[in-house]
Protein backbone atom coordinates (compact mmCIF):
# COMPACT_ATOMS: atom_id res chain seq x y z
CA UNK A 1 0.00 0.00 0.00
CA UNK A 2 3.04 2.30 0.86
CA UNK A 3 4.43 0.99 -2.04
CA UNK A 4 1.59 2.10 -3.84
CA UNK A 5 1.32 5.79 -2.28
CA UNK A 6 4.96 6.23 -3.65
CA UNK A 7 3.89 5.41 -7.17
CA UNK A 8 1.30 7.61 -7.70
CA UNK A 9 3.08 10.54 -5.75
CA UNK A 10 6.18 10.18 -8.68
CA UNK A 11 3.37 9.89 -11.24
CA UNK A 12 1.90 13.01 -9.78
CA UNK A 13 5.69 14.96 -10.17
CA UNK A 14 6.92 13.33 -12.88
CA UNK A 15 3.74 14.57 -14.66
CA UNK A 16 4.14 18.18 -13.81
CA UNK A 17 7.88 17.94 -14.07
CA UNK A 18 6.75 17.04 -18.09
CA UNK A 19 4.49 20.30 -18.59
CA UNK A 20 1.01 18.33 -17.86
CA UNK A 21 0.66 20.49 -15.07
CA UNK A 22 -1.63 23.31 -17.07
CA UNK A 23 -3.59 20.60 -18.03
CA UNK A 24 -4.47 19.11 -14.70
CA UNK A 25 -6.54 19.88 -11.94
CA UNK A 26 -5.28 22.41 -9.33
CA UNK A 27 -6.44 20.02 -6.62
CA UNK A 28 -3.84 17.60 -8.05
CA UNK A 29 -1.18 19.61 -5.76
CA UNK A 30 -1.26 19.53 -2.16
CA UNK A 31 -0.31 23.66 -1.73
CA UNK A 32 -1.25 25.34 -5.31
CA UNK A 33 -2.66 28.99 -5.13
CA UNK A 34 -1.55 32.33 -6.05
CA UNK A 35 1.25 33.39 -3.99
CA UNK A 36 3.23 36.56 -4.19
CA UNK A 37 6.70 35.86 -4.36
CA UNK A 38 9.68 33.24 -4.03
CA UNK A 39 12.26 34.91 -1.33
CA UNK A 40 15.64 34.01 -1.82
CA UNK A 41 17.92 34.27 1.37
CA UNK A 42 21.17 33.22 3.13
CA UNK A 43 21.74 30.38 5.58
CA UNK A 44 22.83 32.73 8.30
CA UNK A 45 20.85 32.64 11.44
CA UNK A 46 21.55 35.99 12.25
CA UNK A 47 19.76 36.97 9.23
CA UNK A 48 16.67 35.07 10.03
CA UNK A 49 14.63 37.87 12.11
CA UNK A 50 16.06 40.73 10.18
CA UNK A 51 14.36 38.80 7.04
CA UNK A 52 11.64 38.24 8.84
CA UNK A 53 10.68 41.60 9.88
CA UNK A 54 11.40 42.64 6.21
CA UNK A 55 8.98 40.52 4.87
CA UNK A 56 6.19 41.41 7.20
CA UNK A 57 6.96 45.20 6.87
CA UNK A 58 5.94 44.44 3.30
CA UNK A 59 3.24 42.73 4.05
CA UNK A 60 4.38 39.51 2.22
CA UNK A 61 3.80 37.11 5.78
CA UNK A 62 1.82 33.96 4.38
CA UNK A 63 2.37 35.27 0.91
CA UNK A 64 5.60 34.13 -0.39
CA UNK A 65 7.64 30.72 -0.61
CA UNK A 66 11.71 30.64 0.58
CA UNK A 67 14.71 29.44 -0.58
CA UNK A 68 17.70 29.56 1.77
CA UNK A 69 20.66 28.54 0.47
CA UNK A 70 24.74 29.77 1.29
CA UNK A 71 25.22 33.37 -0.02
CA UNK A 72 21.42 34.01 -1.10
CA UNK A 73 21.77 35.20 -5.02
CA UNK A 74 25.92 34.09 -4.60
CA UNK A 75 24.81 30.80 -3.90
CA UNK A 76 23.39 30.88 -7.19
CA UNK A 77 25.42 32.16 -10.03
CA UNK A 78 28.91 32.03 -8.03
CA UNK A 79 31.17 29.32 -9.71
CA UNK A 80 32.41 27.71 -6.66
CA UNK A 81 28.68 26.64 -5.59
CA UNK A 82 27.88 25.07 -9.10
CA UNK A 83 26.80 21.93 -7.67
CA UNK A 84 24.26 23.62 -5.90
CA UNK A 85 22.84 25.94 -9.15
CA UNK A 86 20.29 23.35 -10.35
CA UNK A 87 18.77 22.89 -7.00
CA UNK A 88 17.57 27.05 -7.21
CA UNK A 89 16.47 26.49 -10.47
CA UNK A 90 14.51 23.50 -9.87
CA UNK A 91 12.84 24.93 -6.81
CA UNK A 92 12.13 28.66 -8.41
CA UNK A 93 10.46 26.42 -11.17
CA UNK A 94 8.46 24.28 -8.25
CA UNK A 95 6.86 27.61 -7.09
CA UNK A 96 5.96 28.95 -9.79
CA UNK A 97 3.92 25.66 -10.95
CA UNK A 98 2.72 25.16 -7.53
CA UNK A 99 2.37 28.98 -5.86
CA UNK A 100 2.00 31.10 -9.36
CA UNK A 101 4.70 33.34 -7.85
CA UNK A 102 5.05 36.47 -9.60
CA UNK A 103 8.41 37.75 -8.68
CA UNK A 104 11.93 36.34 -6.66
CA UNK A 105 13.09 38.67 -4.28
CA UNK A 106 16.20 37.96 -3.43
CA UNK A 107 18.02 39.31 -0.50
CA UNK A 108 22.13 39.31 -0.04
CA UNK A 109 23.56 40.31 3.08
CA UNK A 110 26.79 41.95 4.61
CA UNK A 111 29.63 40.11 6.33
CA UNK A 112 28.71 37.09 4.75
CA UNK A 113 30.73 33.65 5.08
CA UNK A 114 29.59 32.50 1.62
CA UNK A 115 30.50 35.64 0.27
CA UNK A 116 34.09 35.33 1.15
CA UNK A 117 34.36 31.62 0.52
CA UNK A 118 33.00 31.87 -3.35
CA UNK A 119 34.84 35.47 -4.10
CA UNK A 120 37.91 35.42 -1.94
CA UNK A 121 38.34 37.72 1.04
CA UNK A 122 39.89 40.76 -0.86
CA UNK A 123 36.56 41.07 -2.43
CA UNK A 124 34.57 41.89 1.21
CA UNK A 125 37.30 43.54 2.52
CA UNK A 126 35.93 46.95 2.90
CA UNK A 127 32.20 48.25 3.11
CA UNK A 128 32.52 49.86 -0.66
CA UNK A 129 34.44 46.05 -2.35
CA UNK A 130 31.96 44.08 -0.64
CA UNK A 131 29.01 46.62 -1.90
CA UNK A 132 30.49 46.07 -5.46
CA UNK A 133 30.77 42.35 -5.25
CA UNK A 134 27.05 41.80 -4.19
CA UNK A 135 26.38 43.99 -6.55
CA UNK A 136 27.89 42.03 -9.54
CA UNK A 137 26.59 39.01 -8.37
CA UNK A 138 23.18 40.18 -7.96
CA UNK A 139 23.56 42.00 -11.79
CA UNK A 140 24.59 38.15 -12.90
CA UNK A 141 21.44 36.89 -11.15
CA UNK A 142 19.01 39.29 -12.36
CA UNK A 143 20.59 38.47 -16.01
CA UNK A 144 20.23 35.05 -15.76
CA UNK A 145 16.57 35.15 -14.28
CA UNK A 146 15.35 37.11 -17.37
CA UNK A 147 16.91 34.75 -19.37
CA UNK A 148 15.68 31.44 -18.03
CA UNK A 149 11.85 32.86 -16.25
CA UNK A 150 11.44 36.47 -18.12
CA UNK A 151 7.73 36.05 -17.27
CA UNK A 152 9.01 36.57 -13.38
CA UNK A 153 9.70 39.89 -11.54
CA UNK A 154 12.74 39.70 -9.60
CA UNK A 155 13.97 42.24 -7.16
CA UNK A 156 17.83 42.21 -5.66
CA UNK A 157 18.49 44.28 -1.88
CA UNK A 158 21.83 43.92 0.53
CA UNK A 159 20.67 44.03 3.80
CA UNK A 160 23.10 45.12 7.04
CA UNK A 161 22.78 42.81 9.94
CA UNK A 162 20.56 45.26 11.68
CA UNK A 163 17.91 44.33 8.33
CA UNK A 164 18.56 47.92 7.10
CA UNK A 165 18.15 47.13 3.16
CA UNK A 166 19.42 48.75 0.08
CA UNK A 167 18.25 47.74 -3.25
CA UNK A 168 19.98 47.00 -6.70
CA UNK A 169 18.52 47.58 -9.87
ZN1 LIG B 1 25.46 34.66 4.24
Amino acid sequence: MLQQRFDRRRFMIGAGSVGLAATMPSFAFGASGNYEAMVLGCIDPRLQQPMHNYTASRRLTGKFSSFIIAGAAIGVVAEPFKDWHKAYWDNVSTSVQLHNIKKVIAIDHRDCGAAKIAYGDAKVANRQVETETHRSAMAEFRKQMKDRLPALGVETGLMDLKGKIEMFT
